[in-house]
């Protein structure tokens, strides 16, 4: 044991000597390298928030800590020995802590380069190996040439292993981080092995800043790690998000369908596929001005998708009608429209299918069942239920009407000199001057062969009967070539009834065909008016009921036949609260019954 003593003690007298980096024999240094490692500690816990560096990061500070201690343990040896105590016991202690050190500093530098550690068996495997060798040469066959170079080769190699994984991760992505962190651990390798060689002129005595320079250094090092790392992992959300952004543009370009992207704070759109380019007749080269709501040509079809879609961010078959800069006469199209994020934007996706061809299908129908297909005027159902209703409105508001009844005149004649189809030529000219020729609001009808009917409202009789000249003349004027380009005119007469004698339908056409009659029969090309005079003697004679007497519905549709109208369709009368409803429902489903009138139905 004596002897033992003395070798240890000869040898660890010069190691003791060499031990430069000792921050313990001074309080002022112990303090400033404990104060840095605090600020190592602080800078770990904050950049161990970017996951991928927070393994090594926290290795690396126990690593670096455990050697602290160990250096204490160190500075307690030199004491103890120049105290003339044992030293054995203290000298374990240290080359353990720095064996410990090492272990961790070296699964620190193994977490860097290959972001995993060393599998546990050579964990294991080296400290025991570590832990075999320091007993060996400190107990069995004491050594202390050898113990004084574990005390250097440890840290040495702890510093080696940690100094390349940094200088490797600098050579991998070149950031500020990993540099200083490469900088810093290897200028404390470099003066560990200047140590080990013995060149004591380079470590002098005082390196006690050399800890303290490479805690603080590893600090911002750290700090710059996560910042790096964080500036990756943006990076890296950019390119999905532009990934993403570019799947989203390539779908939709290889849509069938036309698809536009819309931003929902400005509703500019940022995105339209060939298919939405050619529909909407969209500049490409100018996206950008263009915005959604130009293209709805009506504003509470636009309004009612918005409050769709702000309830729900997702629209299905919603009808649109569409206008654009290359037609001429809006359209309609089906939408799909979502709210989804692209591009750092909230933004509408929709899709539109032209059903253009679908709707003009329904809006044949509707007009097979309302229009005459010879002259596209309304046909005399739509005629007398339009009217039936614009009646009422007329007595409401306390407003005049007027009623025209129109026959072509000898259009026999027409026909047997020129043939029908000339004749159906006049009827179709008879029929677009007097569209013509009336105001939108008034109600043009053919009502029978070449008989038509015209419902004025807001013109009173007097007015009625000029109305009526004037549409007279311009029809006289009308001029229709005969297949060998002969000119063909035509007159026409026209009987006029007004508000002043019936609020009936019936009533009021059949006044208006008996002052046509009249006109007939004082020799045609002329207008006659049905007067109140002419009533009573029409009254006298049977024809019609007084006018107070007369319904303010159509007599088709008067209590009794409701009745009837209410058993075909499974409804009882009593049943009903709001017979006009009624009345109203009942003529809807007279149009669903082409060919049959209002005779048959009853
Ligand atoms: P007026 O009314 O002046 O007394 O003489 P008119 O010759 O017009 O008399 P009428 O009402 O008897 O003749 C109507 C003719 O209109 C009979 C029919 O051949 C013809 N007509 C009715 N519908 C059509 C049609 O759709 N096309 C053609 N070309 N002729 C029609
Ligand atoms: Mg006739
Ligand atoms: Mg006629």
């Amino acid at each position: 044991v004596y002897k033992r003593q003395v070798v240890i003690k000869q040898v660890l007298y010069e190691g003791a000597l060499m031990e430069s980096i000792n921050i313990f024999t001074q309080d002022s240094y112990f303090a400033i390298t404990l104060f840095t490692l605090g600020l190592l500690l602080f800078s770990t816990i904050f950049s161990s928030r970017a996951d991928k560096i927070a393994a090594p990061l926290w290795l690396l500070f126990i690593g670096l800590a455990v050697e602290f201690v160990a250096g204490g343990v160190s500075a307690e040896v030199t004491n103890v020995y120049n105290e003339g105590g044992s030293i054995t016991a203290y000298v374990f202690v240290e080359l353990l802590l720095l064996l410990i050190a090492m272990i961790f500093m070296a699964m620190a530098a193994s977490q860097l380069l290959i972001r995993s550690l060393p599998s546990s068996p050579v964990i294991v495997m080296v400290t025991v190996l570590g832990v075999v060798a320091i007993a060996f040469f400190l107990f069995i066959s004491p050594d202390g040439e050898m113990v004084n170079s574990m005390r250097q080769i440890f840290p040495l190699a702890a510093f080696a292993y940690i100094a390349l994984s940094f200088w490797a991760q600098t050579f991998q992505c070149f950031n500020g981080g990993n540099l200083i962190s490469a900088l810093a651990t290897t200028i404390v390798t470099v003066f560990l092995s200047m140590r080990l060689s013995g060149i004591q002129a380079v470590v002098a005595a005082d390196m006690w800043f050399i800890p303290a320079l490479t805690y603080t250094l590893l600090s911002l090092a750290f700090i710059m790690l996560y910042s790096d790392s964080m500036q990756t992992k943006l990076q890296k959300t950019e390119l999905e998000v532009e990934k993403y952004n570019n799947r989203i543009e390539e779908i939709i370009r290889s849509s069938p369908f036309p698809i536009i992207i819309s931003r929902l704070s400005d509703d500019k759109i940022i995105l339209a596929n060939n298919n939405a380019i050619k529909l909407f007749g969209i500049n490409p080269r100018e996206l950008e001005r263009y915005r959604l709501k130009d293209f709805f040509a009506d504003s509470d079809n636009r309004q009612l998708l918005n409050e769709r879609l702000e309830q729900e961010r997702e629209v299905q078959d919603f009808e649109i009608l569409v206008k654009t800069p290359i037609s001429n006469t809006p359209f309609w199209l089906l939408a799909s429209a979502n709210v989804i994020d692209y591009n750092y934007d909230v933004v509408l996706y929709s899709a539109y299918q032209d059903i253009t061809s679908r709707k003009n299908r329904e809006t044949l129908l509707k007009n097979q069942a309302t229009r005459d297909p010879l002259t596209s005027l309304y046909n005399r159902r739509y005629f007398e239920d339009e009217v039936s209703k614009l009646i009422l409105k007329a007595k409401a508001d306390k407003t005049p009407y007027s009623v025209l009844m129109i026959d072509a005149d000898l259009f026999k004649r027409v026909n047997d000199t020129y043939g029908h189809k000339v004749g159906d030529k006049v009827l179709i000219e008879l029929a677009s001057t007097s569209e013509r020729a009336l105001r939108d609001k008034d109600i043009v009808a053919r009502y029978g062969g070449e008989e038509f009917v015209v419902f004025l409202p807001g013109i009173d009789s007097k007015e009625g009967r000029g109305v009526a000249d004037r549409l007279r003349e311009s029809i006289s004027q009308v001029v229709v070539y005969s297949d060998d380009n002969k000119p063909v005119t035509f007159t026409v007469s026209i009987g006029v009834s007004s508000s002043e004698i019936s609020d009936n339908i019936d009533t009021l056409i059949k006044t208006a065909d008996e002052a046509l009659y009249r006109a007939k029969q004082n020799g045609r090309n002329r207008v006659e008016v049905f007067s109140p005079k002419d009533f009573d003697d029409f009254v006298k004679q049977g024809q019609v009921e007084r006018k107070d007497e007369s319904q303010n519905h159509h007599p088709v549709f008067d209590k009794e036949n409701v009745a009837e109208i209410s058993l075909l369709d499974g409804i009882e009368t009593s049943k009903l609260q709001n017979e006009q409803t009624f009345v109203e429902d009942a003529r809807e489903s007279r149009s669903v019954l082409p060919g049959v009138d209002a005779e048959d139905l009853k």
